[in-house]
């Protein structure tokens, strides 16, 4: 079983050094683990900004750190890659940083649409109130859509994460009520040659379901979306393999077999495994 969606202390928003999250993934029992940490930090009023130089730094001490942890944890193939915000003002320094560092694996995220962080922003709710469930979530999507036509990275971080907050507002979503963006954004995904990954953080969170919805996980397959990976997006050690084993069951039920993994950015298949880990939700 694999998460590659993990932030240890090398991200603001987590906690855990890269080995205490190392030793916690292998004594859950994990096959693969690869770190994702924002390249972004956090300032103290809460905003998101980058600075390339700062991020360059940090994460080459992470490919190092991990370096050390493969010798003391050496039943775990240990992975570093990175989580990229999309914003359109910071795509040449995103790409600097792809450039600059051997990195396994990139995730490419929206949480932040028309100036709102629809991930928890203190503002949250205000993007979802004066806006009707199509036009907050089509607004999502049609970010997304830029994103992936930028094609910077290599899987599309929690597919419909609009939906964390939105339930709020509107309660479950049906994605049957945007079927025809989504397919078409599942599309594009597909011709970038990108993926997708199951977030299982969701299940932890208001929608008490995965990002994304089982249903668009279906889709992507019938759109011909080579990659799918799977991600507890933990935050903490004891969270590093938090809904895996449902997340895993969802990749099965909407018929793929098998997953995909990367090293140095290039995908290959690793089995879809449902053994059981040691799984907190
Ligand atoms: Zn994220
Ligand atoms: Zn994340």
């Amino acid at each position: 079983m694999i998460n590659y969606h993990a932030h240890d202390d090398a991200s603001s928003d987590a906690a855990g050094s890269l080995l205490e999250h190392a030793r916690a993934a292998a004594a859950a029992g994990l096959d693969e683990l690869c770190l994702t940490n924002h390249v972004e930090i956090l300032r103290p009023d809460g905003e998101w900004t980058v600075d390339a130089d700062e991020a360059i730094d940090r994460l080459g001490r992470e490919i190092e750190a991990a370096v050390a942890t493969r010798e003391v944890v050496p039943g775990l193939t240990l992975r570093v890659g990175a989580e990229l915000e999309y914003r359109p003002e910071w795509v040449q320094d995103l790409e600097r940083i792809a450039a600059s560092l051997p990195l396994d694996y990139l995730l490419g995220s929206v949480h932040v649409v028309d100036g709102h962080n629809i991930s928890g922003g203190a503002d949250v709710d205000a993007y979802f109130r004066d806006r009707s469930l199509e036009r907050a979530y089509g607004r999502y999507f049609e970010i997304v859509a830029e994103m992936v036509a930028w094609g910077g990275f290599d899987v599309v971080a929690h597919f419909d994460l609009v939906k964390r907050f939105g339930h709020r507002t509107y309660g479950p979503w049906d994605p049957s009520t945007l079927e025809a963006p989504v397919r078409k954004l599942l599309g594009a995904v597909a011709d970038s040659n990108l993926g997708i990954e199951i977030n299982t953080s969701g299940y932890g969170q208001p929608p008490g379901a995965p990002y994304p919805d089982p249903i668009i996980v279906r889709w992507a397959r019938e759109a011909g979306v080579a990659c799918l990976t799977v991600g507890a997006d933990s935050h903490a050690p004891h969270r590093v393999a938090a809904g895996l084993e449902r997340g895993t069951a969802v990749a099965a039920a909407a018929g793929w077999t098998t997953l995909t993994g990367f090293d140095g950015r290039r995908p290959r298949p690793v089995e879809l495994s449902e053994s059981p880990v040691g799984d907190a939700w």
